[in-house]
């Protein structure tokens, strides 16, 4: 874990309201509410549509859903806010590359411990016409599911679409993960349409800005914190 910090603190990836370049990341980790997980990057693109790659994608959402939030003072840390692969912060982990990577991605939440993590992802099926936004929970875990039903909801509203979220016992990060966590599947790739729109930094924004409001919508509803709360009144 010293790699991953001393790795996160340089390139600024702790980011919340008291965090800033120096601070101590042990001082920063407790305060984050949300962890937000950037899905692939560096050797990993994830889905691919000619030259667009899925982790290109998942990063400009992730930075923007940053910012939302530290706008409105929910303490988030985000776990790469550049491109590179997180299983270069855990080389002495055993397992192939992509495993290291997923279990990085679950020691950084299980680490942070905040009230859930949002793995941003964009999907890919053989059906050209499969469009618009899914989200997957654990499956058996309420809390997660709670918090997906909100998230496809502003999603749903986003796109126009009536989608159901999915659950799922299959993907790594939502089983090994302590802390409640989601994967938020963002609109698929291998659809025109919502390449056009995954690709557009307005788009993008509208995306950051859904999922945020189903998170702070979640935060206060479903996972109340006494010293959120009071940091949240104090900052209005
Ligand atoms: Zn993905």
């Amino acid at each position: 874990m010293r790699v991953f910090w001393a790795g996160a603190v340089a390139a600024g990836l702790l980011a919340g309201p008291g965090s800033a370049p120096g601070l101590q990341p042990e001082a920063a980790s407790p305060s984050a509410r949300i962890v937000i997980d950037v899905g692939h990057g560096g050797v990993d693109g994830g889905t691919t549509y000619g030259t667009i790659l899925e982790k290109d994608i998942n990063l400009a959402v992730g930075l923007k859903l940053l910012s939302v939030l530290q706008s409105r003072h929910v303490p988030t840390s985000i776990n790469r806010t550049k491109d590179y692969a997180l299983s270069d912060d855990n080389p002495g982990k055993n397992g192939g590359r992509h495993r290291r990577d997923l279990a990085q991605r679950v020691e950084v939440a299980n680490k942070l411990n905040p009230a859930f993590m949002l793995s941003l992802h964009v999907n890919w099926t053989s059906n050209p016409s499969r469009s618009g936004p899914l989200v997957i929970y654990r499956k058996n875990q309420q809390a997660g599911k709670r918090l997906a039903l909100r998230l496809q909801q502003e999603l749903n509203r986003l796109y126009g679409t009536e989608t159901e979220p999915v659950a799922s016992k299959s993907y790594y990060v939502l089983t090994h993960s302590r802390v409640p966590s989601v994967i938020v599947e963002m609109g698929f790739l291998s659809n025109k349409k919502d390449r056009q729109l995954l690709l557009s930094p307005q788009f993008q924004q509208k995306l950051a800005d859904s999922i945020a409001k189903a998170s702070m919508d979640a935060l206060k509803e479903d996972f109340p914190s006494s010293a959120g709360s009071k940091k949240n009144r104090a900052a209005k």
